[in-house]
């Protein structure tokens, strides 16, 4: 059984994130908080998180 989607724990809120594959290294915003996320590690679909310092930038969306 495959997924398509990786799964992850907010370090703020403690949140069930599920996203797109994405690769170490990369962020993302955590929905209920939206602190800003980093990609620590990426193992067997799972997630390790860890908060980024934010930074004031506008990211296009
Ligand atoms: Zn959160």
């Amino acid at each position: 059984m495959t997924t398509a989607t990786l799964s992850g724990i907010c370090p703020e809120c403690e949140t069930d994130l599920t996203v797109p594959p994405i690769v170490r290294g990369e962020t993302l915003s955590c929905p209920e908080c939206m602190l800003t996320l980093r990609v620590e590690d990426v193992r067997d679909g799972s997630l390790t998180l860890q908060m980024v310092e934010v930074q004031l930038r506008d990211w296009g969306q």
